[in-house]
């Protein structure tokens, strides 16, 4: 599989290189899947019961690190959280904030360390400093990035964490008034984290110059394209509970 294809770096792009997880090593990276129309929608990988999902009878707990965050970022989460949840049928838990960083998740591999951390760290969503945003990403050409985290052994099927990074030097403008807008950019990198992959139709949040002919989306949407839909029902509640 590529890295690109669970790092799944956003908007603008860009093929973004962290190590690669070694749960992640097996994906593999299927082309985008045209429905109904313009509908778009791809998964990041998938076995043979279906695409990598979390298990939708159990709800997910996210965290936010506001270390570094602008103003009214938390807002933004919850909206996007919520937006997720609707289309997917699935609840999220607020777990609060933390300090808890991206690169804690990433280096930790997803995993708490000790015996009062739960076994996989919850969802974290971190705006991070752009120096080290760079570095995490390995490109200047993403403000953001989202990817989920498979289990082990067992659950080796199942997402059970994951990470929405955020480039703190970016200053995106607040709220949902644009696809570029910090909301509509967190819906963006919560649908990777769900399990979607980039499509070309620019006229889905998945969108991404990376695998499309459009150098640019249509600026206006703030909502979940047709085929966004789709796959996030298809992630989600009507898929029924992922047996580990
Ligand atoms: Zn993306």
């Amino acid at each position: 599989m590529t890295v690109a294809a669970t790092l799944a770096v956003v908007l603008l792009g860009a093929q973004a290189a962290l190590a690669p997880l070694p749960s992640d090593r097996t994906t593999p990276h299927e082309p985008p899947v045209a429905e109904r129309g313009r509908g778009q929608f791809a998964f990041l990988g998938r076995s043979a019961d279906g695409p990598y999902r979390w298990d939708p009878c159990e709800p997910i707990t996210y965290q936010v690190n506001l270390t570094h965050a602008p103003p009214g970022a938390l807002d933004d989460v919850r909206e996007a959280i919520r937006r997720v949840s609707e289309a997917t049928g699935i609840r999220f838990v607020d777990g609060g904030t933390t300090t808890r960083t991206a690169d804690m998740q990433l280096g930790r591999a997803f995993r708490g360390r000790t015996s009062d951390e739960p076994r996989y760290y919850p969802l974290l969503i971190d705006w991070v400093p752009h120096e080290r945003f760079v570095y995490l990403a390995d490109t200047r050409r993403a403000f953001a990035f989202g990817m989920p985290y498979r289990g082990q052994g067992s659950e080796a099927r199942v997402y059970v964490s994951g990470l929405v990074a955020i480039d703190a030097g970016e200053d995106l403008e607040p709220g949902f008034g644009n696809r570029f807008s910090q909301g509509v950019v967190l819906m963006h990198e919560l649908g990777h984290v769900m399990g979607l992959d980039h499509v070309a139709s620019p006229f889905e949040i998945m969108w991404s110059p990376d695998v499309s002919d459009s150098p640019l989306p249509d600026p206006f949407q703030t909502r979940w394209g047709p085929g966004d839909l789709q796959g996030l029902r298809l992630l989600g509640a009507a898929a029924g509970c992922a047996s580990p």
